[in-house]
């Protein structure tokens, strides 16, 4: 075997490694079933939405109050991470909101909106938590809340 036939038998293998990588950090399955949402919510608005590039883990981000996060990344895909005490035991709504809010930063390029009805409840889900409006996202309101995130 030659010298140059060496190097390239090495090079393919360092490709390989590296895609291997990649597909480790890639979108985790909990999640999953949360982007597809997204995406069937964005669809059913006449919306074409492609999460694919998005990827995302659980981890413990150990700060309090903290459920999600979203990082915009230059050179690489933006990334969710989800607080995994807060998603173990969190209702389904309950991640459906805080996955659609992250998705909100990392795929809408949205940013936070603190306002609030009458009866103090939060506009939308893109609150920041630090103003005081509280939560309602239910059954009975996801559909308007879901209308606001995407800005209909
Ligand atoms: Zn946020």
């Amino acid at each position: 075997m030659s010298r140059l036939t060496l190097f390239k038998l090495l090079f393919v293998l360092f490709l390989f490694s590296c895609s291997d990588e990649e597909s480790q950090f890639n979108t985790d399955e909990s999640i999953q079933v949360y982007f597809e949402r997204f995406e069937n919510e964005a669809l059913i608005r006449n919306i074409q939405v492609d999460l694919s590039d998005i990827t995302s883990d659980i981890i413990d981000i150990g700060e309090d109050n903290i459920a999600g996060q979203c990082f915009f990344q230059s050179h690489a895909p933006n990334h969710i991470t989800i607080d995994r005490e807060f998603w173990d035991n969190a209702t389904t709504l309950l991640r459906e909101m805080v996955v659609f809010h992250e998705l909100g930063h990392c795929y809408l390029g949205r940013s936070h909106r603190d306002s609030q009805n009458a009866q103090g409840f939060c506009s939308s889900i893109m609150r920041s938590g630090l103003s005081g409006c509280v939560d309602n996202y239910t059954s009975q309101t996801r559909t308007t809340y879901i209308d606001e995130l995407f800005e209909l």
